[in-house]
């Protein structure tokens, strides 16, 4: 269906930070699939597992038990800080669906408003399109689902005010991605948890696409000092194969009884055999550490060069807001140069590299980025 313009190129391969398109032409990859293939393409570990969980046992639905899952909820556990429980899905909406479920379970009835950011990304799902708080994307869906609130981002007082007896649960991004990539403050993740602490709220961090050391840590809200009740992740969780999950704390992930939630595919041998490699690579490589340092270098880079007006972001997602609206052109500047990187507004880059990426990569990225800046 036509969901998506015309694709500018079609790609037939990939190794580490490099992509080859149907003409043998070369790219490297700033993208990673939308922050996805954080390990790069084809890792040898994460295909493997892959291959080797094919040849051993791909599924036998959620009526029965599997080795894998339960494995990747413990280590899923551990880095999140301990003491919580994990649902597997199929894809980041999924994982928010899963958290509103939960939070209206939990909440009872009357308590089920779920409070969300203007600028924000949670999903095309009817629920998480009406949780986006993008009203220009609501239009043509009319109605969507009851039970969404947006407030001004980064805006503690207005989120204050939006508190009434109705809401369940406050779902933010630790970082606004597809929204341009805006980072939340301390000060708003500290008062955001404050004011659910006050009120018996449940805060909800969207981690699909900051999760998993993309942001220089394993998870965003560890930038702020926080910890919140449930936490979303998907993207980069199967470096390409669809997995999501949402974990909560115990008490919290408690409100589900049997038959209250449930999946076909979720937590599946396949999908978890791969999201247990992924995160054994990530933990060996130490992802957030290498994030930290390689984001480091990167807006370094991009903050020289001639065009770019401002560096923002964390880790590896970051974003160059040029001097001008020539976004696109840039893109598709950046893609005959063979670089891959994308567009967040009219005016706004998006940088997601590999974490593996190496510094000769990106030094190579920003000489590929210069010369389209040049000629858009
Ligand atoms: C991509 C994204 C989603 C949606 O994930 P899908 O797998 O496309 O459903 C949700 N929240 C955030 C923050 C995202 O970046």
């Amino acid at each position: 269906m036509p969901t998506y313009p015309d694709p500018p190129v079609t790609f037939v391969r990939g190794a580490g930070s490099r992509l080859w398109d149907d003409n043998g032409k070369r790219y490297l990859d700033f993208l990673s699939g939308l922050a996805v293939t954080s390990l790069g393409h084809a890792h040898p570990v994460v295909a493997e597992a892959m291959a080797a969980q094919g040849r051993k046992l791909l599924h036998v639905s959620n009526l029965f038990g599997t080795t894998v899952g339960p494995e990747v909820a413990a280590t899923l556990d551990r880095l999140l800080g301990g003491g919580g429980q994990v649902f597997f899905c199929n894809s980041g909406a999924e994982a928010n669906e899963c958290a509103f479920k939960l939070a209206r379970k939990w909440g009872g009835h009357g308590r089920y408003v779920v409070v969300s950011a203007y600028g924000s990304f949670h999903g095309r799902t009817l629920a998480t399109l009406h949780a986006t708080g993008q009203p220009q994307k609501h239009e043509a869906f009319q109605p969507l689902p009851e039970g969404f609130r947006h407030v001004a981002w980064n805006d503690l007082d207005a989120l204050e005010a939006a508190l009434d007896p109705s809401v369940a649960a406050v779902l933010l991004e630790p970082l606004q991605g597809e929204g341009g990539v805006h980072p939340a403050s301390t000060d708003y993740f500290r008062g955001v948890r404050r004011l659910c602490d006050e009120r018996d709220i449940l805060f909800v961090v969207d981690e699909v696409q900051t999760g998993l050391g993309r942001t220089g840590k394993w998870f965003g809200y560890q930038h702020f000092g926080v910890q919140p009740d449930v936490v979303t992740l998907a993207k980069a969780l199967g470096n390409g194969v669809p997995i999501g999950a949402c974990w909560a704390r115990r008490e919290v992930a408690g409100a589900f009884e049997p038959t209250d939630h449930a999946t076909t595919f979720g937590g599946q041998p396949l999908a978890t055999a791969v999201a247990r490699a992924v995160l054994a690579v990530m933990e060996a490589e130490d992802v957030p550490t290498r994030a930290a340092a390689a984001g480091d270098r990167l807006r370094a880079g991009l903050a020289e060069l001639a065009g770019v007006r401002e560096v923002r972001g964390m880790g590896l997602l970051l974003a160059a807001e040029l001097d001008g609206p020539r976004a696109k052109a840039v893109v598709a500047g950046a893609l005959d140069a063979g670089l891959v990187v994308n567009a967040v507004g009219p005016s706004t880059l998006r940088f997601a590299p590999s974490l593996l990426v190496s510094d000769s990569q990106i030094d190579e990225g920003l000489g590929l980025l210069a010369q389209a800046l040049a000629s858009a």
